[in-house]
């Protein structure tokens, strides 16, 4: 857990151009207080927490290194650019503390502050982060927990998926190494939905350890609770979209057809649901009796049907549109709406009513 080599020099002239430019004239008498009061110190120069996101983004600190190990490197780093440069220790820790979070009365927002102006950055040449591609302004996990403990009015910024997935993923500790793994299951996935939507399996061919594709699917199970949740508290089922929004998620990746029967009541909002057959709707007939029995017992007003296709393509088969013809039949004889007959596809769906086939 070493600093890696770094041109002390041009980094410290980098840091102090960014100050001065932000500061302009008015830096002159912070400069003297910074050499009265700083110069002396005998103490290691303590490493704040926006200096550490400076330099995590930088690339001289990694945000997933133990608190120790990152004072140990900011020593180290000190050390090097006060060798390079002449100046105390305290000093340069003062203008590292400007560039990264302003300083008062001075400049009102460091240049890599929670917000980070890379436009306008000596640095930005030499910044891992800003190379790697990434906007990146929560790297640290320290820095990240800060910003959860904030409420949302008080935030500056709002985490990216990035940032919390890496911060999820790393036990909260984030550091480079997660950002680049969240990176990568965000990109192979196709985005948060995908990552959510991954088996235990596919977590774990990303790279994940077990313990972290736990974590991610606990997330995943959390979300679709969540939903579900939501929906029972009154949510209206308008559209064959709000069921395929519903479903998608648990059905994502299934390797056998699962057809669900959602109960409604005269608004259309959810009573519970019912899993009335799994297996391929060619090999395992659904009966109409399966579909209504649970409307009957839940006294629902109306139904919807709601199956995958493993396949991934939401085209309605011969055996889905018989089946759809008598489940309507049936629906008219009990005197209970069928809604809608969705087929979940990966993706993408088809709802039997927007089609005209219902
Ligand atoms: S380029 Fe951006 S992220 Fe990198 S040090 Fe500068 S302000 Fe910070």
């Amino acid at each position: 857990m070493s600093v890696k080599p770094f041109e002390a020099i041009r980094f410290y002239q980098a840091v102090q151009k960014g100050v001065r430019s932000a500061a302009g004239r008015a830096l002159t008498p912070a400069l003297k207080r910074w050499r009265n009061t700083r110069s002396g110190d005998s103490a290691d120069p303590k490493l704040r927490a926006p200096a550490t996101r400076f330099l995590v983004r930088y690339g001289l600190l990694d945000g997933g290194w133990p608190k120790e190990a990152q004072e140990q490197a900011y020593a180290e780093i000190l050390r090097r650019v006060a060798r390079a440069s002449g100046d105390a220790a305290g000093v340069i820790a003062s203008w590292l503390d400007a560039f990264s979070s302003g300083e008062y009365g001075l400049i009102e927002e460091g240049t890599c502050d929670e917000q980070a102006h890379c436009d306008r950055c000596p640095l930005c040449e030499g910044c891992q982060f800003l190379s790697a591609g990434a906007r990146v302004i929560q790297v640290s996990g320290e820095a990240l927990a800060q910003t959860l403990a904030e409420t949302p009015e008080q935030r500056h910024v709002r985490p990216r998926a990035t940032d919390l997935l890496a911060f999820l993923i790393s036990d909260g500790r984030g550091g480079a190494a997660a950002m680049a793994r969240a990176e990568a299951l965000l990109k192979t996935h196709g985005g948060l939905r995908g990552v959510l939507a991954a088996q235990p399996e596919d977590l774990r061919k990303a790279g994940l350890d077990a313990h972290a594709a736990a974590l991610v699917r606990a997330v995943a199970e959390l979300f679709q609770l969540w939903t579900e949740e939501e929906d029972r508290r009154g949510k209206t089922f308008a559209c064959g979209r709000d069921f395929f929004e519903h479903y998608r998620l648990r059905m994502r990746n299934l390797k056998k057809e699962r057809f669900f029967v959602a109960c409604l009541d005269q608004k259309n909002r959810m009573l519970g649901e019912e899993l009335v057959s799994e297996g391929t709707l060619t090999q395992t007939l659904v009966h109409p009796r399966e579909v209504f029995n649970p409307a009957i017992r839940m006294q629902a007003a109306a139904v919807a049907v709601v199956h995958n296709h493993p396949s991934g393509d939401p085209a309605p088969s011969r055996e889905d549109k018989q089946l759809t013809k008598r489940l309507g039949e049936v629906a008219e004889l009990v005197g209970i709406r069928l809604l809608d007959h969705v087929i979940v596809g990966d993706g993408t769906y088809t709802s039997f009513v927007e089609r005209g086939l219902l």
